[in-house]
């Protein structure tokens, strides 16, 4: 059956399937979907992603994705320069910042602690976390630490490690409420919900 697809059609298929949530019947119909579409549809699709890694880093200060270092949320004066929420990816931060309700700066660690992949705390950002609770570099002495990981197994172990680390320092630690279900991610939270976890946080 793979042979009455041509090669290019089978390498698109191929390369959709490597994303999350994508099957090989939707990988099969988005390829489709693109030869039947007009030109420019497939050259602007192709140009985004191609864009996407050319035009963004990550912030040297909190480690979100940015088009410039630092992003806009660590450079945000408005902000209170003294509170961190500290999440495990982009998508996370993503969510948080749409309930519009927290004023702070974040720290994103990209992963959480997960012994069975082989993930410890070098693989993540806890090392920049640190530096930036002992050298606030030239902002005001961190006074808070929120810690947003997701409520799965890992996340729970990572945010126990980083309180570990935190308080010793006489950084106040703070663990976001259970109002969100057990497992379930930060990223797909609604805003009202994400909104009562961050005010319900507690002493961690
Ligand atoms: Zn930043």
């Amino acid at each position: 059956m793979a042979n009455s697809i041509p090669k290019p059609v089978q390498d698109l298929i191929q390369a959709f399937t490597r994303l999350p949530g994508i099957g090989p019947k939707t990988a099969q119909r988005l390829a489709m979907h693109l030869l039947q579409s007009p030109e420019n549809m497939s050259d602007s699709l192709s140009g985004a992603i191609k864009n996407l890694k050319i035009s963004t880093m990550l912030c040297r200060k909190c480690w979100h994705l940015t088009m410039q270092s630092p992003c806009a949320i660590c450079d945000d004066q408005y902000r209170e320069h003294n509170v961190i929420c500290v999440v495990e990816h982009p998508a996370d931060l993503i969510a948080l910042e749409k309930t519009g309700t927290y004023k702070g700066l974040y720290h994103v660690l990209h992963g959480s602690l997960s012994p069975i992949d082989g993930i410890g705390p070098d693989d993540l950002k806890i090392a920049e976390l640190m530096a930036r609770a002992k050298e606030p570099n030239g902002g005001p002495a961190i006074e808070e630490v929120i810690l947003a990981t997701n409520p799965t197994m890992e996340g729970e172990a990572t945010a126990s490690y980083l309180s570990g680390l935190l308080k010793p320092l006489g950084v106040r630690t703070t663990r976001i409420a259970r109002g969100l279900p057990s497992g379930a991610d930060i990223e797909y939270a609604d805003d009202l919900t994400l909104m009562r976890a961050m005010e319900g946080r507690h002493e961690f």
